[in-house]
C-alpha cells in the first residue's frame, strides 16, 4: 500500500502535514477568531423561516446576483470593481493560486503569516517563499524588495491586519510592493472589520492589486462565505476556475437576509473592539506578559513557558493557539481571539491562577 501511496500522490502532498483544527468540544472556545455573540431572536426567526422556503431541490444561483448586490452596498465596493464569491476566502486563495500556478511559480507571503497561504500554494504546485517580518512584525520593505527581485513572485499575499501577528502594515510599504511587483498583489482584509483601515479605494489606482474579504470572523464563519474584489478583466480569469455551485442556497439567502441588518454585526465587532481593549489591558498587567497591538479580534502575546500554559489552560477547559515553534519570530507566543465578556474573564482569571501558583 505505502509504495502505490508514494508513487500515486505526489511528493510535495506526501510531505505536507495537513491543517490541524483541534477538538473544541466542551471547551471555552478562543482559537478561531470566531464572533462569539449570537444574533437576535427575530433574525434567527427569518433565519428559519428561509430553511422553510427554499428550494433545496435546486441548484443554487452559481451567479448569486442579488448576493452581490447587496454585498456591494454594504461593502461600499466600488461600481467598475468584479466580485468573485467563494466558499469562504480558503477557496479563493486556492482559485488564485489554481490560475498562477505555473511550474517554478512563486506565491509569496510574510513570515509569520496566514498558514493556509504556504499550505494552498504548495498543494497547487506552486513555490512557496515566506519572507519574514521584522521583530515587531512589521514589514521589513528592504528584504521584501529584494526577495522580489529574487524570486519574480507571480502573486503576493498580505493579510491586513495580519493574521497570527494582528497588527496592519504600513499601508506605503504595501503600496510600494504593489508597484515592484512584477505580478498580482492580493490584500487579504478578513480582520477589516476590527481596524479603521482597508484597500478598498486603493484599487482604482493599482491594476495588479485584489481585494480579499470574509464574513467568518464578522458572526458568519458557519456559512462559508468569502470573497473577492477586483478588475473584471481579472476576475473573468479567475472565475473559470471557480466552481460553479461553490455557494450553496442556505449561504446564499441567509446571508442576504443578515446583512439587511448590516448594523447589527458592525455593532457585535464594536463590543468585540472594545473588549479586546479590556483583555489587552488585562494581560498587560500580569507578570511576565508581553502583549502585541491588535486591530483584529484576536490578541498576541508571549509568556516564559508558552507551551506548558498553553496545556494547563486546555486542562482548564480553555482553548487558545499555541504559536510557539511554529516560527522564530513566535517563540513562547499564545494567540487569544476575543470572546465574550464572560469568556474573556474566565480566560484571564484562569491564566493569572495558572502564573501565580507555585510551581
Ligand atoms: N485570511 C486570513 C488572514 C485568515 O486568518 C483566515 C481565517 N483564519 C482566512 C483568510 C480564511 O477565512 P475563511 O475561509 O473563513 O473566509
Amino acid at each position: 500500500m505505502s509504495n502505490l501511496l508514494e508513487s500515486i500522490i505526489r511528493p510535495e502532498i506526501l510531505a505536507l502535514s495537513a491543517y490541524h483544527i483541534p477538538s473544541a468540544e466542551g471547551m471555552i472556545k478562543l482559537d478561531a477568531m470566531e464572533n462569539p455573540y449570537t444574533l437576535p431572536l427575530i433574525l434567527r426567526e427569518e433565519i428559519s423561516q428561509l430553511a422553510e422556503e427554499a428550494h433545496i431541490n435546486r441548484y443554487p444561483d452559481p451567479s448569486a446576483a442579488p448576493l452581490k448586490a447587496i454585498l456591494r452596498d454594504t461593502l461600499a465596493i466600488p461600481s467598475e470593481m468584479a466580485i468573485m464569491l467563494g466558499n469562504g476566502s480558503d477557496e479563493i486563495i486556492q482559485v488564485i493560486a489554481l490560475a498562477t500556478a505555473r511550474p517554478g511559480a512563486v506565491l509569496m507571503g510574510v513570515d509569520p503569516g496566514f498558514a493556509m497561504f504556504r499550505i494552498i500554494a504548495t498543494f497547487c504546485g506552486m513555490n512557496y517563499v515566506g519572507v519574514p517580518l521584522a521583530a515587531d512584525f512589521s514589514i521589513d520593505l528592504e528584504a521584501m524588495l529584494a526577495a522580489i527581485s529574487q524570486h519574480q513572485p507571480a502573486v503576493i499575499f498580505l493579510a491586513y491586519p495580519n493574521n497570527p501577528s494582528g497588527n496592519l502594515f504600513d499601508p506605503q510599504a504595501i503600496c510600494r510592493i504593489i508597484e515592484a511587483t512584477p505580478g498580482i498583489v492580493v490584500v487579504d482584509e478578513a480582520y477589516q472589520a476590527f481596524a479603521d483601515a482597508t484597500f478598498m479605494d486603493m484599487l482604482t489606482q493599482y491594476p495588479n492589486l485584489l481585494l480579499m474579504r470574509t464574513l467568518s470572523k464578522l458572526g458568519l464563519a458557519g456559512l462559508r462565505l468569502g470573497l473577492l474584489v477586483g478588475r473584471p478583466e481579472w476576475l473573468a480569469q479567475l472565475e473559470k476556475l471557480r466552481l460553479p455551485y461553490n455557494v450553496g442556497i442556505m449561504t446564499q439567502l441567509v446571508v442576504e437576509r443578515i446583512l439587511q441588518h448590516y448594523d447589527i454585526l458592525l455593532e457585535q465587532a464594536a463590543a468585540i473592539k472594545a473588549e479586546r481593549a479590556i483583555l489587552r489591558a488585562r494581560l498587560a498587567t500580569m507578570k511576565g506578559v508581553e502583549v502585541f497591538p491588535s486591530d483584529a479580534n484576536f490578541v498576541l502575546f508571549r509568556l516564559n513557558e508558552a507551551s506548558r500554559i498553553f496545556q494547563e489552560l486546555q486542562q482548564h477547559r480553555i482553548l487558545i493557539k499555541n504559536l510557539d515553534g511554529s516560527h522564530p519570530l513566535l517563540k513562547n507566543c499564545l494567540r487569544v481571539t476575543v470572546g465574550a465578556s464572560d469568556e474573556n474573564t474566565l480566560f484571564c482569571k484562569t491564566l493569572r491562577h495558572i502564573l501565580e501558583k507555585p510551581l
